[in-house]
């Protein structure tokens, strides 16, 4: 059975990664950065670390060639890579060292390495975003239809801009697919690349603190934290649950995928589609914000349209509804509280 190495273990999607890589048989290696982390990662997988299915090696900057060499010189045996780390919040300081460099550098320097160090790899599967195929401009027009073909049109130097967290989130997905993409044209390795494009990815977590969310949660949280009669922000966009996400990287890993961009978004959400389906759930009805059913259309008219049929057509997933991606996480986070 193959063995495959998953950067940025420690993530949230990254643990169903694991987790599915695991039950379809792979040997996983995941890179961690955060020992605190790593334990309760190791925990969660407490079988497969001891049987040794399921190592961690330490990779403290994504960036970092050095940290990638040894992993792969130790571990020549890694067929398939998931290359999942990358910076995601909107709360870059300095967007240069905080995003963009960690993405397209963190990007470069798996390929970079895994090029001269790792002769067995044939796949490397990059995990991208939604960010990098819209038009900011026109992400809020409802008749306007995004397809696996778009790219975003934003410049680098808009990608960089001070004070701006999500155009420097948004830039730096886009900047490392363009760099991933350029690399595997110009310097034809021994492996091939499949993106992911994900829209905002929800659902339940392996190993998550509920006390640090991941930023995508945060926005389900909102909902779960608010008190009855508050409005939380609201806001619209795509979805796809992390189950569903995870089981992609892991289809997207066959040769046929090779070279392409797979866009995932299951169905549109509002904030309102949220608050409906929080306020099912027995633990909390009645007690968190209603928000105001009648507005639910007109939320949804403030996004723009995806066409994932390609994409369908080659995963063939049965795509988890927000209902339940929103009711298995809000019913863990209850449990933490
Ligand atoms: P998380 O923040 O949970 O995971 C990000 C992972 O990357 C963490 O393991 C983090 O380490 C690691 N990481 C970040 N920066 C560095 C660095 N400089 N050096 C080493 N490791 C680093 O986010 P998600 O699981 O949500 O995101 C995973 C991927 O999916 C990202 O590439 C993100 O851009 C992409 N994505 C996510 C979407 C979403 O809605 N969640 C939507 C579309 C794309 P640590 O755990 O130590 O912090």
């Amino acid at each position: 059975m193959p063995t495959t190495l998953v950067t940025g273990a420690t993530g949230f999607l990254a643990g169903h990664c694991v987790d599915q890589l695991l039950k379809a048989g792979h040997t996983v290696i995941g890179t961690i950065r955060s020992p605190q982390k790593a334990e309760r990662l190791a925990e969660a997988f407490k079988n497969e670390v001891e049987s040794g299915k399921f190592e961690l090696e330490t990779l403290k900057d994504v960036q970092d060639e050095v940290e990638f060499q040894v992993i792969f010189e130790k571990h020549p045996e890694i067929d398939y890579i998931l290359h999942t780390a990358s910076p995601f919040n909107m709360k870059a300081e300095d967007p240069e060292k905080d995003m963009l460099q960690p993405a397209v550098k963190g990007t470069t320097a798996v390929l970079k390495m895994a090029k001269t160090h790792a002769p067995n790899v044939k796949k490397i599967v990059i995990t991208s975003s939604l960010a990098a195929i819209m038009d900011v401009s026109k992400y809020n027009d409802p008749t306007h239809t995004l397809t696996e073909k778009d790219w975003n049109p934003m410049t680098r130097e808009q990608a960089a801009e001070k004070g701006n967290p999500f155009a420097n989130y948004v830039g730096s997905k886009l900047y490392a697919e363009k760099a991933g993409l350029e690399f595997l044209n110009n310097e034809k390795p021994h492996f091939s690349i499949t993106w992911i494009n994900p829209s905002y990815i929800f659902g339940p977590g392996i190993a998550l603190d509920m006390s640090a969310l991941n930023t995508s949660n945060e926005l389900i949280a909102a909902v779960l934290q608010s008190k009855k009669g508050q409005n939380p922000e609201g806001s619209a966009g795509w979805f796809v649950d992390v189950r569903d996400c995870a089981e992609a990287h892991v289809i997207a890993l066959k040769p046929e995928l090779d070279r392409r961009r797979l866009l995932l978004g299951t169905s549109a959400f509002c904030t309102q589609d949220i608050e409906d389906i929080a306020n099912k759930i027995p633990q909390l009805e009645g007690n968190i914000a209603t928000g105001n059913p009648a507005n639910r259309d007109k939320e949804l008219k403030t996004v723009c349209q995806l066409d994932c049929s390609e994409t369908d057509k080659l995963l063939g997933i049965k795509w988890i509804p927000l209902q339940k991606s929103v009711t298995d996480f809000a019913e863990q986070w209850i449990k933490s509280q």
